[in-house]
């Protein structure tokens, strides 16, 4: 029994009705990719790779970042790892990495637009990553991307690296966490290998309220009409470009979320590595029907108390 129980926590995640939705895990640390596998994680959706840079006192060089990646590709054993490049600036200093005071900095230098800045270290960064992953499943990802000019800057530089290094093809997507890129996605989708919706960033900037705001945050809804219709509009995008749709925001992991999210009809679910098992659970509770009922109920309301009710009331 206990037996068939491990191996439950290793099926694909499926809803009732066997539609197909990877459930994925959210790592700050390649030392928990073994924990993720041991959870049932089928990959992982989202690297974040800011723990590497901020455990050090230098920037951490070629060799050190090398065997920080091949620990986390080493432990999935052949499951994709999607690696998140480095999401910094703003809130979140680097010591060796002076910037100027700003007065909004949720505004300000922060994500690929400051990672632009320093195209040394997000080259170190890109090539470390390559060299790691050989030719296992590696996907890399952008953070805080406004538009298809930062995601061809990081581009060209990526490509010039697998050129040089005769590395393999790896899949290259963005990050949707600004609303100009949901609202751009039929553009961004002719040239971006996937999209992973930042529904923590994607909330907070469509619906102007700090993600971490004391006062603010019972209001910080992902299940937002608007941040919404702003999922569903990358998921058609996407789809028409045969790309696929991640969510990596808290909003995956959000049992009554979960049916939206796939009813509007995104492929994967990234969460912390202990929602697994519970994110698995929950696709098996209805059928892809149900989920679009549900999505489409969502869509219609007009705030997010009233998603929640809806919901509530079905
Ligand atoms: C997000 O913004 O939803 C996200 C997953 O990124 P982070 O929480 O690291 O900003
Ligand atoms: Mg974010």
């Amino acid at each position: 029994r206990q037996k068939a129980a491990y191996a439950a926590r290793f099926d694909e995640g499926r809803t009732r009705d066997g539609h197909r939705v990877e459930v994925a895990a959210n790592l700050g640390n390649t030392a928990h990719a073994a924990d993720a596998v041991e959870y049932g994680a089928e990959g992982v959706g989202l690297l974040r790779t800011e723990f590497v840079f901020m455990a050090h006192a230098d920037a951490p060089n070629l060799d050190t970042q090398i065997a920080e990646y091949r620990e986390a590709i080493d432990a999935l054993g052949g499951r994709p790892l999607v690696a998140r490049t480095l999401d910094v600036g703003g809130d979140k200093p680097l010591p060796y990495w002076p910037l100027p005071q700003e007065d909004n900095p949720f505004l300000g230098l922060r994500g690929i637009r400051l990672a632009l800045t320093r195209p040394d270290i997000l080259e170190t960064q890109l090539r470390a990553l390559l060299i790691a992953a050989g030719d296992k499943p590696l996907r890399i990802m952008l953070p805080m991307v406004k538009d298809i000019g930062e995601f061809r800057a990081a581009k060209a530089i990526l490509d010039r690296l697998q050129r040089e290094i005769q590395a393999p093809d790896v899949q290259l997507g963005v990050m949707i966490e600004i609303p100009s890129c949901a609202l751009l996605a039929p553009s961004l989708a002719e040239e971006v290998d996937f999209f992973s919706i930042g529904t923590n960033d994607l909330t907070q900037y469509t619906l102007a309220i700090d993600r971490g705001h004391p006062e603010l945050s019972a209001q910080s809804d992902g299940l937002h009409p608007a941040v919404l219709r702003l999922i569903q509009m990358t998921v058609i995008a996407a789809h028409a470009k045969g790309k696929w749709v991640g969510v990596c925001g808290e909003l995956a992991s959000d049992a009554q979320a979960v049916p939206v999210l796939v009813g509007l009809g995104v492929d994967e679910l990234s969460v912390s590595l202990r929602q697994v098992p519970m994110v698995k659970a929950r696709l098996r509770e209805f059928d892809l029907s149900e989920a679009r009922r549900q999505a489409e109920l969502a869509l219609g309301q007009a705030t997010a108390e009233a998603v929640r009710e809806a919901l509530e009331a079905l």
